[in-house]
């Protein structure tokens, strides 16, 4: 039994285990095993088979998928308890590695237990073991206090944990206070705890550097000191330390060194996704970890960075969520993709190579003979991704399998840094013994990595007027996407882009500058080209164009403008030969106004303020504001529009002079049954609250409409205006055995005339669309009727409820939880024509499609009513460009283009003797002509 429990109460819980199953160690079960190692790490590594590659897409949800062997199926996974129950509940059967889970606490500590508990800060180096926690953060400090001049360390956070752990970089330059113009090259280790090769590693490199640099005689001086002197260094050897030394109170054992960070999350899945979304792993968050790289890398342009890694030996490159290649993938075979290359693929994979190679190099033999360490003859050689590239030790990410919410991607999408992930150990947790050997076989390696981030394209780019350096893009032209291309950052307006050998285009931008492209810029590997200082223009301040109203009604109305990057607005309007503007300012390039005048022409300008330029104002754009709504009123003009009459009447109104002579006239208002027996609802639809209701007992004046009488319950003004498919529903109760009939009626005109309506909208003659009894009892649900208002799309209603009681007192009618619900039709369709000409191919025939007559300002599907044109087409052409509605096929609008169709061009290259004639039946040209014959009786003399 080799797995090393630091405190008692786990080692008790182990016995515990032991005793209770009265199983000796062989005979654990596998899910026993299972629950032993969740209980002592909260995670869990484990295997299982899957019958075909595309399967283990379904579990890159839940689980982290950390390899995958295409040959034997097989799946290693990693999960904590949570998504470990998910799959358990699948009852796929599953292996768990003891490699995978247990390390051997006597086999990796060189050091023993004792001196592990005092302090051995400073360290000596290169490092040979797990400093803890204390150490490490007492060395880091050390190299600060040792080179106040070239080491600035600080934190980035306080872990997840919050036991005093920290995020701790340090970061290494000549002038380290001061931020020069030098490219940031970063690299951190250990997101995931239990994989520490590169964290005592990157304590050795950091001591070397200084140490180095500091001697002039050391044969690796000019390397380190090209570095320090024009470059910045980063590093951060411990990203997860609440991993590293999980379940140790004191911080000093990584024997229980797990993946995932305090809250039991892989950090190497929680970052967002250009593939997979903003939360890929399903957590809510970000965790602390993630947040805090997040910060730093929103605040600093790294331009090129190592993210250390174990459990193989390569190196991977971006991208992990998208193929490189639309070659078949046998875990995609719908062939779903995403499939995009990194546009610096080539490099990544020359970088790559040179850093496997150097490895293996150092690792097969040592760059000095006599090196004090062990070799590795197969050190960093595996080759994931050989179908795609043959290089071992370098694979593409997507190419191997892939991942989504890696740091690697998050940081080269959205941060334009150049970040690849680096394996650099099968064993995630190497014997002490072993440390110094891994470490030369990477130092030089990573020392030329680094190195590799000083290479390229680099300058400043500045404000042509002040000189001030600039925030700006620095797009290489058709080559850049995906997030390759870099930017510059303040305080220097400095940028640097790594490159591929090539000759290549180059684009400065920036809001509100004009852009410039400085063409044929050619460099080699390996080259650090200065560019000279670019110098943008700022936009002098243009006014915004295609102002356009929309959705303009009585007192409202949305105008909206081209976006100019960068700019803000303002805006100016009022009633046409008004004196006085209405002004206002806008971030965005769109408005709505408000309390405008109905009926009336205004007109609104709007200017750009970019940086300190203000344009001059647009010229005017004139828009009329509608009619007053054609109804009187209460006006309704957003929905969905609910009533449930619990407040009384609400919006609506009774009819007036609805029953002839002295009776009582209106629909009344209630709440539970109604008076009298064998008819009306016992309450309100849902069971409480309050209805409307035709009284039909024996007339009176006070509170029974009596029987045979018509009474009427009027809606506001419904504004359609920008709305579409509405759709009127209410619920009803008609018991009683003298039930009358209920009719739904619409007005377009202020009340002034009424249609019945049908369910589906149509208008019907003396037709209710409730007529007689409609449930059963006073205790029977209330019913719902739907009236579908399509056609009144765009248009101003008012509805009608009339209630016609029966021959007798039973004929309580009554309504309750109305709605009106219809959709914003917030797009508008435009028809944008141009007119063209065309010619006859020589067969007689030509085609056209709708963008051969779009102007370019069209909007919606488009379609045109003649596409095809022959020899009887000779002339000019109406044709009828229409635009719809993608989600409305009713909301079109269309423009006429004029085609002039000319014959086919006359063909050429005819002889002297030859003619063409075109005809008009068969739309060809007839060539017609023949040679003269040759002359004959010549002289001999003579030659035709
Ligand atoms: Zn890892």
């Amino acid at each position: 039994m080799k797995i090393n429990y630091p405190h008692g109460s786990y080692f008790a819980l182990f016995l515990f285990f032991l005793l209770s199953t009265n199983f000796c160690h062989s005979q654990i079960t596998t899910a026993e095993k299972a629950e032993l190692y969740l209980s002592i790490k909260g995670e869990i590594t484990f295997t299982f088979q899957v019958k075909k590659d595309s399967d283990i897409q379904r579990y890159t949800e839940n689980l982290s998928i950390i390899h995958y062997n295409s040959v034997t199926k097989t799946v290693k996974a990693w999960a904590n308890e949570k998504q470990f129950r998910f799959f358990q509940a699948k009852n796929i059967a599953y292996e768990v590695p003891k490699s995978e889970n247990e390390v051997d606490a006597i086999s990796i500590y060189d050091v023993s237990k004792q001196s592990r508990y005092a302090s051995r800060a400073p360290l000596t180096f290169p490092v040979n073991t797990y400093p803890t926690y204390a150490e490490y953060a007492q060395q880091m400090q050390e190299f600060e206090n040792s080179y106040p001049t070239l080491v600035d360390k600080f934190s980035i956070g306080t872990t997840t944990q919050n036991d005093g752990k920290e995020i701790l970089f340090v970061k290494i330059s000549d002038n380290v206070g001061i931020d020069e113009q030098e490219p940031k090259l970063m690299l951190t280790s250990s997101m995931h705890g239990d994989e520490i090769a590169g964290y005592p590693m990157m304590l050795s490199l950091i001591n070397y550097i200084l140490t180095v640099y500091n001697d002039v005689g050391h044969s690796d001086h000019a390397r380190i000191k090209n570095l320090v002197e024009n470059a910045e260094i980063w590093i951060n050897p411990s990203a997860n330390p609440d991993g590293t030394y999980y379940n140790d109170a004191t911080n000093t054992s990584v024997t229980n060194a797990r993946r995932a960070n305090h809250n039991s999350w892989d950090l190497n899945r929680n970052y967002p996704d250009n593939v997979a979304g903003i939360h890929p792993d399903g957590n809510s968050i970000y965790e602390l970890e993630t947040q805090y790289f997040m910060t730093l890398a929103n605040n600093n342009h790294f331009v090129i960075s190592a993210n250390f890694h174990g459990g193989t030996e390569l190196v991977n490159y971006p991208f992990d969520n998208a193929y490189a290649t639309t070659v078949s993938h046998s875990e995609d075979p719908g062939g779903v993709g995403p499939f995009y290359a990194h546009p610096d693929t080539n490099w990544f994979e020359d970088i790559s190579v040179e850093y496997a190679t150097h490895t293996q190099t150092d690792a097969n033999s040592g760059s000095t003979a006599g090196a004090p360490y062990n070799y590795k003859p197969s050190y960093m050689t595996d080759d994931d991704d050989s179908y795609y590239k043959l290089s071992p030790g370098v694979t593409h990410g997507a190419e191997w399998y892939r991942v989504y919410g890696g740091r690697q991607d998050y940081m080269n999408f959205y941060q334009q840094c150049r970040e690849t992930t680096i394996e650099l150990s099968d064993t995630k947790i190497l014997p002490e013994s072993q440390l110094d050997d891994y470490w030369y076989y990477n130092r030089d390696a990573i020392l030329d990595y680094l190195t590799q981030g000083t290479y390229g394209f680099t300058g400043v780019v500045k404000d042509a007027g002040t000189s001030n350096p600039i925030n700006a893009t620095v797009t290489i032209v058709g080559h850049d996407g995906y997030g390759s291309h870099t930017v510059t950052e303040l305080p220097q307006g400095d940028y640097y882009r790594p490159i591929e050998a090539g000759t290549y285009d180059i684009l400065f931008e920036a809001d509100c500058y004009q852009s410039y492209t400085l063409t044929n810029q050619t460099i080699a590997n390996y080259e650090t080209k200065l560019l000279a200082d670019v110098f943008l223009t700022p936009i002098a301040g243009s006014a915004p164009v295609n102002i356009t109203p929309s959705n303009v009604s009585a007192t409202t109305a949305s105008v909206s403008w081209d976006n100019i990057t960068g700019a803000t607005y303002d805006y100016q309007y009022r009633i046409l030969g008004s004196p006085t503007w209405i002004s206002g300012s806008n971030a965005s390039n769109s408005i709505a106004l408000s309390g405008l005048t109905q009926s009336s022409q205004y007109e609104i300008q709007v200017r750009s303020l970019c940086n300190s330029n203000t344009s001059p104002y647009s010229s005017s754009v004139l828009f009329t504001t509608t009619a007053p709504p054609p109804c009187t009123g209460n006006l309704i003009n957003s929905f969905p529009y609910n009533e449930d009459f619990d407040s009384g009447i609400g919006d609506w109104v009774q009819g007036a002079n609805d029953v002839p002579g002295s009776n009582y006239e209106d629909w009344t208002l209630k709440s539970g049954g109604t008076t009298s027996n064998g008819t009306g609802p016992n309450s309100g639809y849902g069971g409480s609250g309050n209805y409307f209701y035709t009284e039909a007992s024996n007339a009176n004046t006070t509170t029974n409409v009596g029987q045979n009488v018509s009474i009427t319950l009027i809606s506001p003004c419904f504004d359609l205006t920008n709305y579409i498919n509405p759709t009127f529903s209410f619920y009803y109760h008609m018991f009683g055995a003298g039930m009358g009939s209920l009719s739904v009626e619409i007005s377009t005109d202020n009340g002034s005339n009424w249609n019945q309506l049908d369910a589906s909208g149509n208008t019907v003659t003396n037709t209710p669309i409730l007529n007689g009894q409609q449930q059963g009892s006073n205790a029977a649900s209330w019913l719902q009727q739907n009236i579908d208002l399509n056609a009144y799309s765009g248009l101003f209603i008012k509805l009608r409820f009339t209630g016609t009681t029966g021959s007798t007192y039973i004929s309580d009618m009554a309504i309750d939880q109305l709605n009106l619900s219809a959709t914003l039709n917030s797009f508008t369709p435009v028809a944008d024509c141009r007119d063209i000409s065309i010619t006859l191919d020589a067969s007689g025939n030509a085609s056209i499609t709708s963008s051969s007559i779009d102007n370019g300002g069209s909007a919606g599907n488009l379609s045109i009513d003649i596409s095809s044109f022959d020899c009887s087409n000779i002339g000019t052409n109406n044709v009828t460009l229409t635009a719809t509605d993608p989600t409305d096929s009713g909301n079109t609008d269309s423009c006429v283009a004029v085609v002039t169709v000319n014959q086919p061009a006359a063909p050429t290259g005819l002889e002297c003797w030859e003619t063409a004639t075109f005809n008009n039946t068969t739309c060809v040209w007839d060539v017609t002509g023949s040679q003269p014959a040759a002359p004959t009786g010549l002289e001999c003399w003579e030659t035709a």
